[in-house]
């Protein structure tokens, strides 16, 4: 089997939608179909919630209404025979009648997660039932009866395995499936998500689950590319990355890939393959656990990014000091991403500031503390990297004129990270793409 992920979209349009029945009906094995909500819907649910949770009930229903007559609009254009007009109608109905009655009662977290669940309810359903109406046997494998997740938000791929397989063996006839991307359900047993951006985890998961022969994420751009295209003008795609240097990319910035979808795959062996709606003959990139080549393939920028200082003469000579100040995030949950240490004086990065104040408050007694902010990191990432003759002259030698604030070389042998004030991003990327890849 293998799975095919579309995201928001691939899924945006009634054409589009078309489009992608087409590129699924070639598939030659069981395929299932792993579908985000449509593009803006989740934007527009968060939006709802927001102001429900405000109490502003008006500026809900605004959204509401704007919301379903852009749904109108859409299935008028989605399918043709009156059947299957009535059938997504009444789909529609369904999910705004359900939208217009939380309006009316009272606010709560759990609330807000069933709120968020509409848009890939939504977006399986009437791909539904467009299928139906072109005549391709098909089963709706509903992901809040097998996707779950544990009270620490992590999924339980032992169980998504067991309860997948029975809905699956419910469909023996079968061979096409769909599924919902991002909702899932908790310990608890409420409706929930795998956070924004969650339906390449739950294709990746169900990957997984079911040992797939290949997780196909389709979005709009040929594959996961060499640099930033929105701040370089030339970019090429990347043709294979190992797993570990996906994740590193998917981390630090390429916004193409969820950083949570890489480690299912990788734990389970299933190749990802990124690949273009809009161009489905192009390669992509191929992510797998071989990297295929050594050397720099591409370069990922992460913004606002948090650097804390920690001084303290204290330090010299001492242990356990570390571990008294990596106790303080770990009590406010809060990740550390970069470090670099002197003898007297440690930096290190956070991208959650939310807990900033109250960390540096805890850290003080350990010495003297300066926190700068809007920082970016900027990652190079290849294989073997850090074994590549003259990496290190290049990568310097192509950023002479930038100050940097840390560098973390040799944390693993596929990347090196600087961090760099925000504002000096953009030109470092590009006179990166010249030095490390020759492109202008
Ligand atoms: N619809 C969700 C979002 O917009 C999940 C996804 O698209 O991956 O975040
Ligand atoms: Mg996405």
């Amino acid at each position: 089997m293998k799975i095919m992920k579309f995201g928001g979209t691939s899924v945006g349009r009634p054409e589009r939608m078309h489009h992608i029945v087409s590129l699924v009906s070639k598939a030659t094995e069981p395929t299932i179909v792993v579908l985000s909500a449509l593009s803006g819907t989740t934007n527009a649910l968060v939006e709802i919630g927001s102001n429900i949770a405000k109490g502003d009930r008006s500026a809900a229903k605004e959204t509401i209404d704007k919301l379903e007559g852009h749904y109108q609009s859409f299935i008028r254009d989605l399918v043709k025979e009156e059947a299957a007009y009535q059938k997504a109608k009444a789909i529609l109905a369904e999910h705004f009648e359900f939208l217009h009655i939380i309006l009316r009662i009272s606010f709560s977290e759990a609330l807000s997660k069933d709120i968020l669940a509409q848009g890939e309810l939504l977006s399986t359903k009437l791909f539904c039932v467009y299928l139906e109406e072109q005549g391709i046997p098909h089963a709706l494998l509903p992901a809040l009866e097998f996707m779950t997740i544990d009270t620490y938000d992590e999924p339980q791929i032992g169980s998504i395995k067991v309860r997948l397989s029975q809905l699956l063996d419910q469909h023996q006839d079968k061979k096409l499936f769909v599924t919902q991307g991002y909702i899932c359900r908790n310990a608890r047993g409420e409706v929930d998500n795998l956070k924004r951006g969650g339906s390449d985890y739950s294709a990746s998961l169900i990957s997984a689950a079911i040992n797939a022969s290949v997780c196909e994420i389709w979005t709009d751009i040929d594959g996961m590319h060499n640099n930033d295209p929105r701040v370089v003008k030339k970019t090429v795609p990347v043709e294979q990355l190992s797993f570990e240097e996906a994740a590193e990319l998917a981390y630090f910035g390429a916004k193409i890939l969820h950083p949570a979808s890489i480690w299912p795959a990788q734990q389970y062996n299933i190749p990802v393959r990124l690949l273009n709606t809009m161009q489905p003959e192009a390669k992509g990139t191929l992510i797998a656990r071989e990297a295929k080549g050594v050397g720099v393939k591409a370069v990922a920028a992460k913004d606002n990014i948090t650097a804390i200082r920690i001084k303290s003469s204290r330090m010299l000579l001492a242990y356990g000091f570390l571990r008294k100040i990596f106790e303080v995030f770990e009590k406010y949950r809060t990740p550390i991403d970069m470090i670099t240490t002197s003898e007297v004086a440690v930096s290190l990065t956070i991208d959650n500031p939310a807990f900033l104040k109250d960390i540096i408050k805890e850290l003080e007694p350990f010495g003297t503390v300066e926190v700068d902010e809007a920082q970016s990191i900027i990652s190079v990432v290849g294989n073997e990297i850090s074994q590549t003759a003259d990496i290190v002259k290049r990568l310097f030698g192509s950023l002479v004129n930038i100050p940097i604030r840390m560098v973390s070389y040799g944390g693993s042998p596929h990347n090196i990270s600087l961090l760099v004030p925000a504002a000096s991003k953009d030109q470092i990327l590009q006179q990166l793409n010249k030095g490390m890849f020759g492109l202008e």
